[in-house]
């Protein structure tokens, strides 16, 4: 069993209800449970070009317990994906109804084609770090970090916006 964060985001649609529907469905894999969920926060959406711009996101950040491989959790991070009506484009960072990341899953460290553990982009990302450090400021982040959670958020230059949000996202009870 290992302690896994997953980064959710949302800018398509009923986002809150995206945000939701992500954290309902963690409690219907069995290898998974969601244990704490952070606050949601509205952040201006990151965009590959400066003059484009995109709806808001919502962020927030999912603490599960894992009892599984990582790529078997990245295909249920995608089938959620898929369930939110996703589609899968080329275009980088293109609007959508559910993004899932995996952030950390225990002291793994992966360099795949389809995964890399931790997240290559999360010490960048204050819609990540913010949310996570709620939850979970002592959180160790191996290699290439090496750092906690708190100490990369205090060390974080995004400068973009961050605003908390109601109303908080609800664990169900797992079967
Ligand atoms: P970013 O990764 O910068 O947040 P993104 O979330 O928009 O960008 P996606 O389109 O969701 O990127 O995913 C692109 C590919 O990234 C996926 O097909 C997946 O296989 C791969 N991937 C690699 N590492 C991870 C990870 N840690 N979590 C989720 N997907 C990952
Ligand atoms: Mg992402
Ligand atoms: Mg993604």
């Amino acid at each position: 069993m290992q302690t896994g964060y997953l980064g959710l985001g949302s800018n398509q649609g009923d986002r809150q209800a995206h945000l939701q529907a992500a954290v309902d469905g963690l409690a219907s894999i069995s290898a998974l449970r969601a244990t704490t969920v952070s606050p949601v926060y509205q952040t201006e959406a990151h965009t590959l070009e400066p003059e484009e711009t995109q709806p808001a996101f919502l962020n927030a950040v999912v603490e599960v317990e894992v009892d599984c491989s990582p790529e078997r959790l990245l295909d249920a991070a995608q089938a959620l994906e898929d369930q939110a009506g996703r589609t899968r484009s080329s275009e980088r960072w293109a609007p959508r109804p559910l993004d899932v990341d995996l952030l950390s899953v225990g002291t793994v460290t992966c360099h795949i084609e389809r995964l890399t553990l931790p997240h290559p982009r999360l010490a960048e990302r204050r819609f990540v770090l913010q949310p996570w450090a709620d939850i979970a400021p002592e959180a160790w982040i191996p290699a290439p970090f090496s750092a906690s959670v708190q100490a990369l958020l205090d060390g974080c230059a995004d400068a973009a916006a961050l605003e908390r949000r109601g109303p908080l996202l609800a664990i169900s009870a797992s079967d």
